[in-house]
């Protein structure tokens, strides 16, 4: 029993053994669940819940049987988008038979509020990529590139995906980190000592104060040559675990 959370696994199919750890985990790990919460960047890249990438419509499929198989248990999987699969929609979640979470989410667990992310909200100090998000999760821009058809859209991706890596590789690295201001002020805001995030693919469990209270920011790993997932058990115990893909 317990919750678990797992976030930028970054499935694509140019990278099978990361698809086959995510089943693997699906069918062991997290079969004892008794909540699984995806915070974002499932997917390499999401165009739409009508994109036909074979290996996105098996992933699908294997959401849908973990989650029909937990339904017995009462368990239930949760999804918050993250800045790849931002375009992840109600069809998607419909099939998946997962539940969509807003970012930010507060959930509470064995009377404990924890808070939600993806992550890419707190790197603040990324100017370009903070108004590259505000425009891209405006509704009138989302539905204006959703009625182009799918290889349009496949092409715009590609052009992004390479100015985005050429961005980045020309910034610091502290820039693509979450900014401290950014991170106390949301937790204030909700309330809350325990805020989970990924995103920015450092793992690691950060202790902070607020307000003179001991307070943590638990950062999960992306999965590449390990996978990562926090668990929280019955007693409010935080593991942050790794394993080899
Ligand atoms: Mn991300």
């Amino acid at each position: 029993m317990g919750i678990y959370f797992i976030s930028d696994l970054h499935l694509s199919p140019e990278r099978p053994a990361i698809t086959q750890a995510f089943y693997h985990f699906l069918s062991t790990i997290a079969k004892s669940a008794k909540s699984l919460y995806i915070l974002g960047d499932l997917f390499e890249m999401w165009l739409g819940d009508d994109d036909d990438t074979p290996l996105y419509r098996e992933v699908v499929q294997h959401l849908k049987e973990y989650n029909l198989q937990g339904r017995s248990s009462e368990r239930k999987t949760y999804f918050m988008r993250g800045n790849r699969d931002f375009l992840i929609g109600k069809t998607f979640a419909q099939s998946a038979e997962v539940t969509l979470l807003t970012d930010p989410t507060v959930i509470t667990y064995q009377k404990q509020r924890y808070l939600l992310m993806h992550g890419d909200s707190l790197c603040t100090r990324d100017h370009d990529y903070m108004k590259f998000r505000e425009l891209t999760r405006s509704a009138d821009w989302q539905k204006q590139l959703l009625a182009q058809p799918l290889d349009q859209r496949r092409q715009y991706a590609n052009t992004i995906r390479q100015q985005s890596s050429t961005m980045n590789s020309l910034k610091a690295a502290d820039i693509m980190d979450v900014t401290q201001e950014a991170v106390l002020q949301v937790m204030e805001e909700n309330l809350t000592n325990t805020l989970i995030h990924g995103h920015t693919h450092r793992p690691a469990k950060h202790q902070l104060s607020i307000h003179n209270q001991p307070a943590q920011r638990i950062v999960l790993g992306d999965w590449n040559t390990q996978g990562w997932y926090l668990t929280i058990d019955k007693n409010n115990q935080r593991l942050l675990i790794s394993f080899d893909i």
